[in-house]
């Protein structure tokens, strides 16, 4: 090709024929959903595929201004609606020119329309082949770069690639075995790269497909069983002792029984721990649902062995919290527990370091002030990190590196929905406690609209007459944002003044130093504030037994995962506790005559809201934000590396995730070195792709 082309494809990411062989379909036209316009009557509400000519183009000012562009294909015309970008779509017309758009079919009166469709510029030659083959047509994703070089979605990249399957098809050579394809009924590689491009039909399209998604899964299960070996069941470890005596006291000693789901999971994590190779365990449990009891039996049994273990969490107060907490129920047990923190004054931590070092102390409790250089262990036998998504890669990689290769167990209150745990997680060994203490009482969860205000306010006034307190919590500082937030200062300010005058209100947001937050936490925590108003930052994990109320201000604003955690602040004790959504009835019942991409916001926002009043089940609530936001968006999936698939969807693949990873932990395990005559394809093959395709951070 010219070079200018390829330059433009080069720049797009597209250098090699393999490059080009991969860059699939953004999607199908499909004759099976073309519809003749004057057919679309028997459509309405389907999402379905027209051919036609473009008519007038005309703005329409009213209510909203919009353009509308006047389609016919010779049985009739319908409408196109613009809302957004009416000078673009505007110009990006032509009349007469040939399209395909797609979209949902609405009605006003008998003409037909869409509102924002997906549109494909059709060549004379295309819209020809469509209609009188019946063929499926790709759709290629472009840009206006490469539209420049021909390169448009459709005609353009569809005769490129023919040349490249034509030229190049024939040096695709297998990974997999025909035992391994056939065992797996996948397709060999070589048909599927053919098909995706050219489908003959719908049904061998799902099959090419289900072989390439096999592969993208496959080659990141690959890459994570790999992981597993180097970092835990190749190295030699602590094979711990089962025996705890210390452990089996304070089992006697607590004033609960354990649930089900926690001796599940200590038996799953003394299990690890009795093997000669080192731990790498995810423990997944809501909030309250009692990791941190099952963390400290797993240290007590390593202490009992003669080890020493660091709890390390992401604030100083949490780690002030679990300090206390874990001295308070371990008190007469002879377990040496000291905390560790970056404010404390050299004076008393250089003594402590000492101690550390020698191996007085058993169990440290710290922030990250733990993996300084400074810290050193005399025999570090275990780590265990809380709300592990504070952490980064590298903090782990050091802390493992404190001791020879310490056994490791990091906890995490965000629920994960199971395949997203299988590609983020998935060389680490995953624990679930799916179970909350038999006296746990629901939080009750209720949405309620400015103007309940009132009310809001009476019941909270109650509830703290009857020696309980409320967070309320807004998202954002400062009014400097758009739209009508409401700072928390400023409401802050009138809360105090005007509804509540005779309370103990205090503020917390992130703009305040450290030591500022921890102060007014601590306030709140030994009851000397009755409510505490602030943004988000009390999303952490600390623990107000007392606190039954929590009312989130513009709920609409949060996300999901976010008002979980939110919610989980409260309902930590036996008593009744409430969460109270504050939205508005514009947005909550809003709607009708909207674009549909405002449509979607909203009724994903509505979604969200009912989502969080209908449900307590952070697994449940996951999926759901899942759903809603696609696997990508999800909470703290940014910084662990989310692999970008190409064709795969964890929404919708799970099964075929799960065979993949299955096939791929089970050859690594029975030949890891891939030295097998059967794997030499995966070795010699697959390897360098693994390294090409996926750029997948590294994951732990
Ligand atoms: P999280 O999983 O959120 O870290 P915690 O470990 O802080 O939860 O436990 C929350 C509270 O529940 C603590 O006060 C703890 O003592 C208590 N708890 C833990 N396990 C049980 C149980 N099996 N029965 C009753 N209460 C429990
Ligand atoms: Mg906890």
């Amino acid at each position: 090709m010219g070079s200018r082309r390829a330059q433009v494809l080069t720049s797009a990411g597209l250098r090699t024929a393999e490059d080009l062989l991969y860059y699939f379909p953004r999607r199908y036209l499909d004759r099976s959903t073309l519809v003749s316009i004057r057919d679309l009557i028997a459509h309405p509400g389907e999402v379905v595929t027209v051919i036609g000519g473009i008519g007038r183009i005309n703005t329409v000012a009213g209510r909203r201004k919009r353009l509308i562009v006047t389609l016919s294909d010779g049985s009739g015309s319908m409408e196109l609606v613009f809302f957004q970008g009416i000078n673009y779509w505007q110009n990006a017309f032509a009349v007469g020119q040939m399209v395909a758009v797609s979209g949902e079919v609405q009605f006003y009166g008998r003409k037909a329309s869409m509102v924002h469709p997906d549109i494909d510029r059709l060549q004379e030659g295309d819209t020809l082949e469509f209609i009188n083959t019946g063929g499926i047509i790709p759709v290629y994703p472009s840009n206006a770069e490469l539209e420049k070089v021909g390169l448009n979605r459709h005609g353009g990249f569809r005769r490129l690639m023919h040349h490249v399957l034509q030229r190049f098809l024939g040096a695709v050579r297998d990974w997999f075995t025909p035992d391994f394809l056939a065992g797996h009924h996948l397709m060999p590689l070589r048909d599927a790269l053919e098909i995706i491009h050219r489908p003959p039909d719908n049904e061998q399209l799902e099959h090419a497909r289900r072989r390439l998604i096999f592969d993208e899964f496959f080659m990141l299960s690959l890459q994570l069983a790999v992981r597993r070996r180097r970092q835990g069941t190749a190295l030699p470890g602590i094979a711990f002792g089962a025996e705890s005596p210390t452990a089996r006291r304070l089992v006697e000693q607590l004033p609960f029984e354990l649930t089900g789901a926690q001796k599940r999971v200590l038996h799953e994590i003394v299990g690890d721990m009795r093997t000669g190779h080192p731990m790498n365990r995810l423990l997944q449990g809501d909030v309250g649902s009692g990791k941190t009891v099952v963390a400290l039996l797993s240290m007590l049994l390593a202490v009992d062995n003669g080890y020493q273990c660091a709890l390390m969490v992401p604030t100083e107060i949490l780690a002030e919290q679990h300090f206390r907490s874990i001295t308070t129920i371990v008190d007469d047990l002879s377990v040496n527990i000291q905390l560790l923190t970056g404010q404390q004054a050299a004076g008393k931590k250089n003594p402590l370091l000492a101690a550390v070092a020698n191996g007085d102390v058993d169990i440290v409790v710290g922030t990250h002030a733990l993996i300084q250089e400074t810290v050193q262990f005399h025999r570090l036998g275990l780590v265990v990190i809380d709300e592990q998504h504070r952490f980064g890669v590298t903090q782990r990689a050091q802390l493992r590196s404190k001791g020879s290769t310490p056994d490791v167990l990091v906890m995490t209150a965000t629920p994960i929905p199971r395949t997203l745990s299988m590609t983020l997680y998935g060389d680490l060994d995953v624990s679930v406690i799916d179970e909350l203490p038999a006296n746990r009482k629901q939080v009750k969860t209720a949405i309620r609209f400015d103007e309940d205000r009132e009310n809001v306010y009476v019941f909270i006034r109650g509830e703290v007459e009857r020696g309980n307190q409320a967070y309320i919590v807004f998202p954002l500082v400062s009014e400097s944002e758009k739209l009508d937030l409401k700072a928390a200062t400023e409401e802050y300010e009138s809360l105090k003044e005007a509804v509540f005058p005779d309370l103990r209100l205090g503020l917390l947001h992130g703009q305040m130093k450290s030591d500022e937050k921890d102060a007014v936490m601590m306030r709140f925590k030994r009851r000397e504030l009755d409510i505490l108003v602030s943004t988000t930052v009390i999303e952490v994990g600390v623990d107000i037994p007392d606190a039954t109320v929590m009312v989130i201000e513009h709920a609409e604003r949060f996300g999901l995962a976010q008002l979980h955690q939110l919610r989980g602040r409260v309902g930590r004790s036996d008593k009744q506790a409430w969460c109270i959504l504050m939205t508005t009835k514009r947005m909550y019942f809003a709607g009708r005559g909207k674009s549909t991409d405002e449509q979607k916001q909203i009724s994903d926002l509505r979604r969200r809201l009912d989502t969080m009043r209908d449900s307590t089940d952070g697994f449940h609530i996951a999926e759901v934000d899942m759903e809603i936001r696609g696997p990508g968006d999800l909470w703290g999936t940014q910084q662990h590396g989310y692999p970008a698939f190409r064709i795969a969807n964890l929404l919708e693949h799970g099964d075929i995730l799960q065979e993949a990873r299955d096939e791929a932990f089970r050859i690594i395990e029975s030949d890891p070195q891939l030295r097998k005559k059967e794997h030499r394809g995966i070795r010699e093959l697959l390897g360098p792709r693994i390294r090409r395709h996926l750029s997948m951070a590294d994951i732990s």
